[in-house]
């Protein structure tokens, strides 16, 4: 599958640099973005809760690779916090980054992967998003409107083969699980996951890697748990 190009946000750290990684190793040229700074001519460094930035960052991407194949929109941020305790500014933050950029990303990229026939848009989700998550409500809200936003994307761009998919990761040994979780709250939740285990992020990067190949041309609409079994119930 080289000579495709991928644009993916949050691609320096946690689940963003393990599908960064991959997607390399298997030859796709890969434009990243983030909060941090790199000489990388392949990267932007980009606060994408400003959803004015998306644009800046698509058109970056596009003139340095010469198309957007792939998008793939992993950027986010988690707020623990009872609703009556989210101050507006964090909930407006996380809705930005977490819902409207991605929004407007695919916003940009759906117009030229209709020209070329072709085109492939993973969001990565949060089973909180599927099932809901107490005292996560903001974070959960704006990853269950992503998947709406998967699900109605692939009705609508199905006849131009373009696939739009949300993988939804259960707990990720991470750095956003870390700052989220103290030891205590880590060995509960561990108590509470059927594999008894967090997720790694190579295993999501896999499922990417899968989802943009031609093998899963089908495959489109569709919010995938990737949870060791969290979000099966008890
Ligand atoms: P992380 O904190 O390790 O990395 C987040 C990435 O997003 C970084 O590259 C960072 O630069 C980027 N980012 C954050 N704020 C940004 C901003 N304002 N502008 C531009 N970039 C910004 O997090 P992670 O665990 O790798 O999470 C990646 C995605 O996976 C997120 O969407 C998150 O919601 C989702 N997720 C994570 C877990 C988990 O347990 N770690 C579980 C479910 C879903």
């Amino acid at each position: 599958m080289s000579g495709k190009n991928v644009l993916l946000t949050g691609s320096k750290k946690g689940i963003g640099l393990a599908i960064y990684d991959e997607l390399k190793s298997r030859g796709y040229r890969v434009f990243g973005c983030g909060r941090s700074k790199s000489d990388d001519n392949d990267y932007l460094s980009i606060d994408l809760s400003d959803p004015k930035n998306a644009k800046t960052l698509y058109d970056c991407a596009k003139e340095t690779m010469g198309s957007v194949d792939i998008l793939i929109n992993n950027a986010g941020i988690y707020i623990y916090s009872p609703i009556e305790n989210t101050k507006q500014n964090e909930l407006i933050e996380l809705v930005n980054l977490n819902f409207i950029t991605p929004q407007l990303l695919c916003s940009y990229a759906v117009s030229d992967m209709k020209k070329n026939m072709w085109g492939r848009i993973i969001n990565i989700g949060s089973i909180s998003g599927s099932v809901g998550e107490a005292n996560a409500s903001a974070y959960s809200a704006a990853k269950a409107g992503l998947l709406g936003l998967a699900k109605s994307l692939a009705l609508e761009l199905a006849p131009y083969n373009i696939t739009v998919n949300q993988i939804n990761p259960g707990w990720v040994d991470t750095k956003l699980s870390d700052e989220a979780l103290d030891d205590e709250e880590k060995r509960e939740i561990l108590d509470i996951i059927p594999q008894r285990r967090f997720i790694e992020p190579y295993e999501i990067a896999k499922l990417c890697s899968y989802l943009i190949s031609d093998d899963a041309k089908g495959l489109t609409g569709q919010g995938i748990n990737l949870c060791a079994g969290l979000s099966c119930g008890a």
